[in-house]
């Protein structure tokens, strides 16, 4: 689950790391009077879950409370292109007017998870606030990294040599490594898939600032974290992958042609690749689950259906735990129950398989029963008019 910078930034204060003072507009009048409070110069940032905002004009500095309306004015109601959205942007709905902060480097602080370690990596580099993918492509020598032993944890050696690899020194040194490692803790305590500052500043002054946080949550965590939960903003995330959510589906929306309703995320992404194969393009992953029963097949329909991009309708099912004479029951049901108006082609496999094909061709309804996945595929292909791989 992503959350917006200004959420991320209270979660990081939290644990004891220096962010900006700064308060939250819904309107550019409620903007103006927090760049008032703040007092001085702001800086006005869109909240979408996206980066790369500077650059897409989603961060401006404003010297006085009139220049901070202005902005805000502009901002609020955008739609913001950035790397990171589509290619119809994102609709800004607030900003975060928080006090300028006087620059002197910018750096880069990051931690993931390392799947092929099984580790937690930290990275930092002194190459920060511009884009750092493209550091990593370029002069990956400018990232340093720290691989956290997950028995052990960070040790303070290691959080040590991330400091002075940054270039910091005396006082500065001291508060990166109190930073790093508060960073972890925070990582590690609220069940982060990804936290990244990037910039995290030098002021003038020569103390250390984040002032700018993204933070993703692992979801298989949230039902520990209800305070992480409570960040959730639906308004960001794909209205349809919402709409999943809410039935315990695994819905992924994806810009190709074909919807797949599949049972196993394994299987799912086995089908993407043969429906990409045979010469079309999946329009989604979805992933019913291995209970497979009527109301999640009928949801799942639902949701395939109000996708406009969706022109045929591929199902593949492997009956391992669940019947495929059932699963084909289900299907009949629940399409009797929804108005399905594009091409549908049904594979099933596994157990009673053959009874399940039975069901389907004698229901009356407009399928196309496929024995092999192969073959399913080239069918919907080939119902969506699309040209089949030779
Ligand atoms: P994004 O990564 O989405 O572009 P950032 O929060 O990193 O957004 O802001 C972009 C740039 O704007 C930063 O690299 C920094 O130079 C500047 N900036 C952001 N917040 C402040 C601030 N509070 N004071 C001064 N400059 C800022
Ligand atoms: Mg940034």
């Amino acid at each position: 689950m992503k959350v917006h910078e200004y959420q991320a930034k209270a979660v990081l204060k939290s644990h004891g790391i220096p962010v900006p003072h700064g308060g939250l507009a819904r309107t550019a009048e409620e903007a103006k009077q927090i760049a008032r409070d703040l007092g001085g110069a702001v800086v006005v940032k869109a909240q979408i879950h996206a980066g790369g905002r500077g650059k897409g004009g989603g961060v401006k500095l404003a010297r006085d409370p009139q220049e901070a309306y202005r902005h805000s004015s502009n901002i609020i109601g955008m739609d913001l292109i950035t790397h990171q959205t589509g290619p119809g942007g994102q609709k800004v709905k607030q900003v975060w007017i928080e006090e300028a902060t006087d620059i002197n480097r910018e750096l880069y602080l990051g931690i993931v998870l390392d799947r092929a370690q099984s580790r937690l990596v930290i990275m930092a580099s002194q190459a920060g606030g511009m884009d750092i993918e493209e550091v990593a492509a370029k002069t990956p020598e400018k990232i340093l990294k720290e691989a956290v032993d997950p028995g052990a944890g960070l040790q303070p050696f290691q959080a040590r040599r991330l400091a002075f690899g940054l270039g910091l020194e005396g006082d500065g040194l001291k508060q990166g490594v109190q930073l790093i490692t508060a960073l972890h803790k925070a990582y590690v305590a609220t069940d982060c898939a990804l936290a990244e500052i990037n910039p995290l500043v030098v002021t003038r002054q020569g103390d250390l600032v984040a002032l700018d946080a993204k933070m993703n949550f692992d979801d298989n965590a949230l039902s520990r974290h209800r305070d992480i939960l409570q960040l959730r903003d639906t308004d960001e995330e794909d209205p349809l992958e919402v709409e999943a959510s809410k039935y315990g589906l695994n819905y992924i929306k994806l810009d190709g042609e074909v919807g797949c309703m599949v049972n196993g995320a394994g299987l799912a992404m086995a089908t993407m690749d043969i429906v990409k194969y045979a010469g079309c393009s999946p329009a989604n992953f979805l992933d019913v689950g291995g209970g497979t029963n009527v109301e999640r097949v009928q949801n799942a329909f639902r949701i395939l259906m109000s996708d406009d991009d969706v022109k045929a309708v591929l199902i593949n099912i492997f009956g391992g735990i669940v019947r495929c004479d059932l699963v084909a029951e289900g299907v009949v049901q629940a399409l009797q129950g929804i108005t399905v108006d594009i091409p549908v082609v049904v594979r099933l496999q596994g157990t009673n398989a053959e009874a399940g094909a039975r069901i389907l061709e004698g229901s009356g309804l407009k399928f196309r029963v496929a024995r092999e996945l192969k073959e399913a595929a080239e069918a919907v292909v080939e119902a969506v008019g699309g040209a089949p791989n030779p």
